[in-house]
């Protein structure tokens, strides 16, 4: 028999897209797992040992959440969505509170509860506007990160929050370990509805286009942007988290940057179909980005390598699933109020 204790973790934000793949990869690890979140995940059962309905804005929530000593504790919970939901303004006020209340309470409890390892997960969106705006030569090396210039309030919250976190390493003494991550996509992934990200938003309208048809696109489809593949996240979370003195901030993303024209040709080439693009106006946030992986690399000895159009190839199929759903029930609907009548 192993006497080799089962290691435990909490996963805050379980009910969303990473949460729900990285309380899977921990199970997988043989951890013993406990999520929170508002929702339960919205695609698939979750494969938490226990999972607490609850929101993390209220101290109590966490204090219920944190009732022994977890190994570590993985904080993904935050109020967020594509450029659609946090580059146009009207949710700023919702994003930077309830994202640092969720914040604030794990570190207030965490000292006291012995809380092992803290996992954050920040974002590229930290990284100021005025090394973004050259679409083919973005700057987002760690370093660059000071002085500090976000593009969005969802931007300085996470570095307010990044600086919070590492704070409390330096005063109470707390492990903590903190990724930007840089545009994650996959099955189960918002696609619909306003929150989803341009490899999702451009696999649906794919998808629910016909061959030979058009799709529209939010500017001029010239900006760049790398895109990282779900399971490559979790790898380089898991990663750091394994990691004995190393403990960021480190950017988690693609190097493989593509302008968003260049990933609706990808997308349409997965779907075997010709789509022409309309250009419209829209939210679009900075000209360039790319993930700059020397960090990673040289401490983790290890970066993501996946090409692009593997991760797409999953998700189209994902999602184009899904629309064939939302199609048929459409139909079922129609048929049903046409024989009603
Ligand atoms: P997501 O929106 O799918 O998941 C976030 C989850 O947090 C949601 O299920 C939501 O219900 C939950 N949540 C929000 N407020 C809560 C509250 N008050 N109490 C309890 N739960 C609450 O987002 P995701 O893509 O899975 O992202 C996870 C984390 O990674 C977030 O912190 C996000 O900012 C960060 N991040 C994601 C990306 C990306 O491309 N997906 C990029 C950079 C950073």
């Amino acid at each position: 028999m192993s006497n080799t204790r089962k290691k435990s973790a909490v996963v805050a934000g379980a009910g969303g897209f990473i949460g729900t793949h990285l309380v899977r990869r921990l199970k997988n690890e043989g951890y013993w797992v406990r999520g929170v979140d508002l929702k339960y995940p919205e695609f698939s059962g979750t494969d938490a040992d226990d999972f607490v309905i609850g929101d993390l804005r209220d101290l109590k929530v966490w204090d219920a959440v944190l009732d022994r000593q977890f190994d570590e504790v993985y904080q993904l919970a935050a109020d967020m969505g594509g450029a659609g939901f946090v580059f146009i303004g009207d949710n700023d006020a919702d994003i930077m509170h309830n994202s640092a209340l969720i914040n604030l309470n794990l570190l207030t409890l965490a000292g006291d509860r012995n809380v092992g390892k803290i996992f954050y997960s920040s974002s590229a969106c930290i990284y100021p506007e005025h090394n973004q705006l050259v679409a083919d030569k973005p700057i987002t090396a760690e370093h660059t990160a000071y002085p500090a210039s976000p593009d969005s309030e969802y931007g300085w919250e996470k570095l307010f929050s990044e600086r919070l976190y590492f704070a409390f390493n330096r005063n109470k003494g707390l492990d903590v370990n903190v990724a930007r991550y840089h545009n994650i996509f996959g099955p189960e992934g918002a696609w619909i509805g306003g929150r989803e990200k341009a490899p999702a938003a451009i696999c649906r309208k794919v998808a629910e286009a016909k061959d030979g048809g058009e799709i529209e696109i939010w500017g001029d489809g010239e900006q760049t942007r790398s895109f990282l593949y779900i399971d490559e996240c979790l790898e380089g979370t898991r990663r750091l988290m394994k990691h004995p003195d190393f403990h960021g901030p480190v950017n988690i993303g693609s190097e493989e940057m593509v302008t968003i024209n260049q990933l609706v040709d990808l997308v349409a080439k997965v779907a075997g179909k010709e789509i022409n693009i309309k250009h419209v106006d829209g939210p679009l946030g900075v000209r360039g980005r790319n993930s700059h992986n020397e960090l990673i690399r040289n401490k983790l000895g290890w970066a993501p390598s996946e090409p692009l159009i593997r991760g797409i190839e999953r998700t189209y199929a994902w999602i184009e699933e899904r629309v064939g759903d939302a199609k048929s029930n459409k139909v079922a609907k129609v048929a049903a109020k046409t024989a009603k009548k």
